[in-house]
């Protein structure tokens, strides 16, 4: 069999690419938007209806992401601004407030109107968007992804193209059906997911707490973590958990709430459970005709709120990837520079919340209290703008000043972890070697 390589440069095509975006996550509606500037052919294919795009909440995102992947940011009337946090103890004893200052550079903005403003630019820019179309699986030959299978109007057909980019989401259908030869990991499984509950209710006496954002650590004794945020018209109340939560765990939450916001009225938005990553980005995210991007590659952050953000960004590295690429194929070599300029700029920063995340999971809500009681756990590990700033060293230190036997053992072997993440992420290799990047995989997953 003639080989893929050999066949497309035989051919000598690629003049104008075709680009097939499987779900209009943020990251792929960045990168379709750049791609379609340039002249390739984009099409992007979403299961929902146009006007069903989004969620029914605000989200807390980085102004300058709009720029940063080529977008003209919304005006500022948009925004809610953000007011810093505080993070309660599971006892709610003990509450750590951020320094209280009104961010520039980051505000809420409302999901629906954040997809009509990104859909409504890459419209502009060229891009094809067909609503209401299913994705079920990847189409692919031996060496290389060749397209996506859908269902349309109640047909399967299937769209051909030189690059899938793969912006489904958690549950993506494209990841979940790779061949195992192209190394992706299918599965984000339930250890590595968060599962949040949202709803808005009504601020009958509009109060505002000071500051507006309170998290809530292992609230109801569950492990995970809730939020409440005032705005006078309403509180958004978000319940999430480490492990799947259902209706039960909601109504006890929301008695609690009730209880400190006693000025909650009815539910007046939301009330959807979903699921976010809750790992550092898979190790491989490219292969031959393949990339993924945003909750598909798991590159959010859950525990600093910037899944969005990081998408964004992450759709500008991946057109640059394509862009660079020129009349080539889209391999895995030519691909790898996008995962690799990703990690430099924001995967790698990221992989401390996760090691934080899993130090957080193993604890029970007494050792929880306890480490934010005996300031342990302070503002540098666990918030300072969404990265943690902490040296493990110092960690390791402190932890090893107390005598709590139950605790310190599954956090020692974490924190040790910490200290290998620099070494770790300079051996990912620059340009793409199947066994360098073997060997990083291994020691990127252990970490
Ligand atoms: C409660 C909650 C609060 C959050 N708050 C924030 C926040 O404040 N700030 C922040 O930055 N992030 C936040 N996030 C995370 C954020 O939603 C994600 O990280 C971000 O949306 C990036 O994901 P994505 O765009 O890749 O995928 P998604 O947003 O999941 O989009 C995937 C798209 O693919 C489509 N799709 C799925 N399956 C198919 C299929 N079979 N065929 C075709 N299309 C399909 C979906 O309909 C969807 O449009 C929050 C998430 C949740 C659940």
């Amino acid at each position: 069999m003639q080989s893929f390589f050999a066949r497309t440069k035989k051919k000598g095509v690629m003049k104008m690419k075709k680009i097939i975006v499987a779900g209009a996550g943020h990251g792929g509606i960045a990168a379709a938007a750049l791609l379609a500037k340039q002249g390739y052919d984009v099409t992007v294919l979403e299961l929902k209806k146009r006007a069903e795009m989004g969620h029914d909440w605000h989200d807390v995102m980085a102004k300058s992401s709009f720029e940063d992947a080529g977008f003209t940011r919304p005006e500022d009337g948009r925004f809610i601004p953000y007011t810093n946090t505080s993070y309660v103890a599971p006892s709610q004893k003990t509450e750590i407030a951020e320094p209280y200052k009104v961010s520039e550079w980051s505000g809420y903005i409302d999901r629906k109107e954040l997809l009509k403003h990104l859909i409504g630019e890459a419209e502009k820019a060229g891009v094809a968007f067909r609503f209401g179309v299913k994705v079920v699986s990847v189409a692919c030959d031996c060496e290389k992804v060749t397209g996506v299978r859908v269902l349309e109007r109640g047909k399967i057909k299937e769209y051909a193209g030189d690059l899938v980019i793969d912006a489904a989401g958690i549950d993506s259908p494209v990841r979940r059906t790779l061949p195992g030869t192209f190394g992706v990991k299918n599965e984000i499984s339930p250890k590595e997911t968060f599962y949040t509950w949202r709803g808005y209710f009504e601020n009958t006496e509009k109060k505002l707490t000071d500051p507006t954002n309170r998290v809530f650590f292992y609230h109801n004794n569950r492990p995970g973590m809730d939020w409440a945020i005032t705005d006078e018209k309403f509180v958004d109340i978000l319940v999430g958990g480490f492990r799947p939560i259902d209706q039960k765990d909601v109504d006890l939450a929301l008695e609690d709430f009730r209880r400190q916001y006693p000025y909650m009225g009815k539910m007046i938005r939301g009330g959807q459970f979903v699921k976010i990553p809750l790992r550092r980005t898979l190790p491989v995210i490219v292969a031959n005709g393949y990339a993924a991007v945003g909750d598909s590659a798991a590159m959010t952050e859950p525990l600093s709120g910037s899944g969005i953000s990081l998408s964004l960004r992450a759709g500008k590295n991946l057109a640059d990837a394509v862009i660079a690429a020129g009349e080539d194929a889209l391999t895995v070599e030519k691909l790898w520079p996008y995962e690799y300029n990703y990690y430099q700029e924001q995967g790698n920063r990221q992989i401390s919340n996760d090691v934080i995340k899993s130090i957080l999971n193993s604890l029970t809500g007494r050792d929880v209290d306890f480490l934010l009681d005996s300031r342990i756990l302070t503002l540098k590990e666990i918030a300072s703008g969404g990265v943690p700033q902490y040296k493990a060293k110092e960690l390791l230190e402190k932890l090893n000043l107390i005598k709590k036997p139950k605790i310190i053992p599954g956090m020692a072997r974490a924190l040790s972890h910490l200290t290998q993440i620099d070494a770790v992420c300079a051996k990912m290799p620059e340009t793409y070697d199947a066994h360098k990047v073997a060997v990083w995989k291994k020691a990127y997953e252990a970490l």
